[in-house]
């Protein structure tokens, strides 16, 4: 190994095969795992990102390269990390796919990160120092103390958003989701003083909170949040900022009033389908203690305190057929949902649902690692419950076709308006209807063939 200063390249590859979401500034996020990896790097290394979200990777010098992964994009990380490994420079992968998949990733790169990195990374470093580096390191659940502020200054300058983290973990089981098991399904909460220091470093006047829930489901969490708004309210942070949230946040109006006053413009809420059946063969739980009837007033609180609702849903549940997804398009249209998220569903490792899909020989495209770039929620991957893949991928089409529309943009962006009262909340929501917009519309949803056709 070279004397003198070192040089940690960490990369941060993006997919080749769909780039809609990376079509608009608005919506590229920040690697805030490397920048996290990047601020428990020693000191005298010298550390760069190289980020595909603006500038396709080429080769640069480095000692050591770390990178992380999607499923979607865990195959470019593989031919980044096959140029590097040519040279005789060790590869180091970490991110969620690597972490279900190590012994796929172990083939393609040196070494593999299984969980939260800052569990390990100072061990990872010295064992490169000392030429002994292995081949797995299982990272344990670290402990929120551990978890520094990210290194926002070696995040691309285009980033219109700051990512800042205050909690992980999630305590709901659903099927499609593979947070609980990479990240626990207990929350751990990030000292509140420690996140508002980072909010204060960072020049963005946006952030977005990538928590899966910002308030999450007991007490505790509660309290987090709240004093994280207060905070920001005490310091005059004057950020704009979306996060994500469960629909249960409805429940607790003094804690929106808070978010509000505190800068939140938009809240993503998971709601998945409008209907009951849909909801169950997902295990969304808290979406069916709620009930469906909850929806419209749900919408109206958040509305009241000047916040946006960013509606996920999902096309391609168990016992959807083509005239579930018209309807679901129908309720998404009706309903008072400011911008909308449609995703095809999509087994990705580490789920029930991957696991269930795959001893059910459901999974359509298996030439793993090429086929891992359909995996990004916008292409049809697996054998669907109630129609053809073709069917379904058509119908999403047509959703697509119905829900991006600029007409229909446009009527969004009146009727946030009035129902925000806010300019500045119905601008967020125009803007963000454009980002989806530009998944939809780069590439006609495909699907994959296989004998069932
Ligand atoms: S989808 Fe949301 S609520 Fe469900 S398990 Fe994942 S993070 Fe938790």
């Amino acid at each position: 190994m070279s004397q003198g200063t070192k040089r940690l390249l960490l990369i941060n590859p993006a997919n080749t095969y769909r780039k809609g979401y990376l079509l608009r500034r608005e919506s590229k996020q920040a690697p805030l795992g490397l920048g996290m990896v990047a601020a428990l790097t020693p000191p005298d290394w010298q550390v760069k990102i190289w980020d595909e979200n603006f500038r396709e990777f080429r080769f640069r010098e480095a000692d050591l390269v770390g990178i992380t992964a999607v499923t979607a994009s865990v195959n470019r990380a593989y031919e980044i990390a096959a140029v590097y490994r040519g040279k005789g420079i060790p590869v180091i992968l970490g991110g969620i796919h690597a972490s279900y998949l190590p012994d796929e990733a172990l083939q393609y790169v040196d070494s593999v990160v299984i969980g939260e990195a800052e569990g390990v990374w100072e061990q990872v470093i010295r064992d490169f120092e000392s030429d002994n580096l292995k081949p797995c390191y299982q990272a344990p659940l670290c402990e929120m103390k551990h978890v520094p502020a990210a290194r926002h200054d070696l995040f691309h300058p285009g980033y219109l958003f700051a990512s800042i983290q205050t909690s992980r973990g999630c305590p709901m089981d659903c099927d499609f989701c593979s947070v609980p098991a990479f990240n626990g399904n207990k929350y751990r909460l990030r000292d509140v003083e420690n996140v508002l220091d980072e909010i204060e470093s960072v020049p963005h006047p946006m952030l977005y909170f990538v928590d899966d829930n910002i308030i999450g489901y007991n007490k505790k969490a509660e309290e987090h949040a709240v004093a994280l708004f207060e905070g920001m309210i005490r310091r005059g942070l004057k950020k704009d900022w979306f996060a994500q949230a469960s629909l249960n946040i409805a429940e607790k109006p003094e804690i929106l009033k808070l978010a509000a006053r505190s800068g939140c413009r938009m809240l993503l809420i998971g709601i998945e389908a409008e209907n009951e059946t849909a909801l169950e063969s997902t295990n969304k739980k808290l979406n069916l203690r709620m009930g469906v009837d909850s929806y419209k007033a749900a919408y109206r609180t958040l509305h009241k305190q000047g916040i946006n609702v960013l509606g996920a849903f999902i096309y391609g549940m168990e016992s959807d057929t083509v005239e579930a997804i018209r309807n679901r398009t129908n309720y998404i249209l009706k309903s008072s949902v400011d911008v909308t998220q449609a995703s095809v569903m999509t087994p990705l490792p580490g789920t029930k649902l991957y696991r269930r899909m795959k001893d059910e020989g459901r999974i359509l495209c298996t030439d793993f690692p090429q086929d891992w770039q359909h995996f990004h929620f916008t292409d049809v991957v697996f054998q669907p419950g109630g129609m053809t893949p073709k069917e379904l991928a058509e119908a999403v089409d047509e959703a697509y076709g119905r829900i991006a529309s600029m007409g229909e943009i446009r009527r969004r962006f009146l009727r946030t308006w009035w129902n925000t009262k806010s300019l500045r909340s119905a601008v967020w929501a125009w803007n963000s209807n454009l980002n989806y917009r530009s998944i939809a519309k780069e590439k006609k949803v495909n699907y994959m063939y296989n004998d069932k056709q």
